[in-house]
């Protein structure tokens, strides 16, 4: 029996493994006695891209409940080690190692906040990167407002003004309010850059501003962290800020499998697919590894490349399950290709900004854009939850949605 073997259950690999069970059902007997295994560390999905919001409570779905419906199986395990050469993958559970051979592989390892060998970051720092790292800040905030009020109880300092920063930011006085942090409290957002949210263009920018300053989010804009400790964050300017709550936001990067792997890779070390999310560069080698989402780069046109992205990830994971199947069987490949990019930037009880292209053109803010990113957040990007293999299979189609609807 053929073997598929998805590795990572975010938005690509959630989509490819259920887009390739639906092709091979669609292929009809012959493929359907192919083998689908899905590999990630923990049992669930995770709607990462909410893990900075006040309610945890819907982002993490089991995946018994998205992949047995439609006959995938799937095992909780650390992925250790790739071997396209010998087509196979080894794992690892509770530090017992085993040997997955496979026919085809689909990679899906998405990506990872990046964390620099700053004195004491480890250790006092928290991050929003993965469900357990987000519910361990949740808890630390509920713990707080049990505690005896201080400076440094009070106060919430948020290193890096990225997109996932800036909503980190933005959210907080929510969760404080949610843990009973009252009184005066303080946000800070730390940034090596100036100003904060210029990533977001010249027109988006004076909108992120506003948003923060309303919210009472303090800038330290040009500078760098030195040392975290228990009592606080010195920053490069020789500022020391009390604090008990550092959120790290700073950086992320393909999953450190992408680097064992030759092949093509992009500058921000993503193995470059093509058209049909197969993994470039020595073909020979390759050939049956196909990748998508994070850990992926596809050039669309001449000009842009995939971004990490739910966005692209899961149009992606679609198209890779379909055309691995497809692939598997000596059928035609479907090209994807994706002809729209807009970003949906959450700023909290101020509302959010959604820009449109790759300039970035301010089409709705405030309250109207935070419709929005709620849609976006809470129904567009989830998958199917009624346990029926119809809907799975109907949401796993291989095409491109259209961009989300804006508000008036
Ligand atoms: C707080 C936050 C907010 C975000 N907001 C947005 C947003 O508004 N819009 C947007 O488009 N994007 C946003 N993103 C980015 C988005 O979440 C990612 O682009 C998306 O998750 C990529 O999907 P993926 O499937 O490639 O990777 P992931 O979703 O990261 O999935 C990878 C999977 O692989 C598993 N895995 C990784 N390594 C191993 C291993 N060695 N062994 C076993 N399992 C492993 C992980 O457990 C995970 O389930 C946000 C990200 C964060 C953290």
């Amino acid at each position: 029996m053929p073997r598929i073997v998805v590795l990572g259950a975010g938005f690509a690999g959630l989509w490819a493994a259920i887009g390739a069970a639906r092709k091979a059902d669609e292929i009809g007997p012959r493929a359907r006695e192919v083998e689908i295994l899905v590999v990630d560390r923990n049992p669930y999905h995770n709607i990462r891209v909410r893990n900075y919001e006040v309610d945890l409570s819907e982002a993490a779905i089991p995946l018994t409940r998205l992949l047995d419906p439609v006959g995938v199986k799937h095992i909780a395990a650390e992925v250790e080690a790739i071997d396209p050469a010998g087509q196979q993958v080894v794992v690892a559970t509770d530090g017992r190692r085993e040997t997955l051979s496979y026919d085809r592989l689909v990679l899906t390892l998405g990506s990872e906040l990046v964390r620099p060998a700053i004195s004491g970051l480890a250790a006092h720092s928290f991050d929003v990167d993965t469900y357990q790292a987000a519910v361990k800040l949740d808890e630390h905030l509920a713990a707080l407002g049990k505690r005896e009020p201080s400076d440094a109880r009070a106060t919430v300092v948020v290193v890096g003004a990225g997109f996932t920063g800036i909503e980190v930011a933005a959210e907080m006085p929510a969760r404080l309010d949610r843990a009973g942090v009252a009184g005066k409290r303080r946000i800070i957002l730390v940034d090596p850059h100036a100003p904060i949210g210029s990533a977001m263009g010249a027109h988006g920018q004076p909108v992120i501003s506003e948003a923060l300053l309303s919210l009472d989010v303090e800038a330290r804009c040009g500078v760098k962290v030195n040392a975290v400790d228990g009592s606080g964050i010195t920053l490069s300017s020789g500022e020391f800020i009390p604090t008990e709550t550092v959120v790290w936001c700073a950086g992320m990067r393909p999953s450190p499998l992408a680097g064992t792997l030759s092949g093509e890779h992009d500058g921000h070390g993503r193995l470059v697919v093509d058209e049909f999310m197969r993994a470039k560069g020595l073909a020979n080698v390759l050939a049956n590894v196909f990748a998508a989402g994070d850990i992926a780069c596809r050039m669309l046109g001449h000009a842009h490349a995939t971004v990490m992205s739910c966005q692209f990830a899961r149009p992606m994971g679609r198209y890779a399950g379909y055309n691995v199947v497809a692939d598997l069987f000596g059928e035609p490949l479907l090209p994807l290709d994706i002809d729209w990019y807009v970003t949906v930037l959450d700023l909290g009880s101020w509302g959010a900004l959604y820009t449109e292209g790759w300039d970035r053109k301010v089409r709705t803010t405030g309250a109207a854009a935070k419709v929005t990113k709620q849609t976006i957040n809470r129904e567009r990007i989830y998958p199917p939850r009624s346990g029926s293999r119809a809907d799975l299979f109907a949401a796993a189609e291989p095409s491109v949605q259209r961009p989300p609807k804006t508000q008036t």
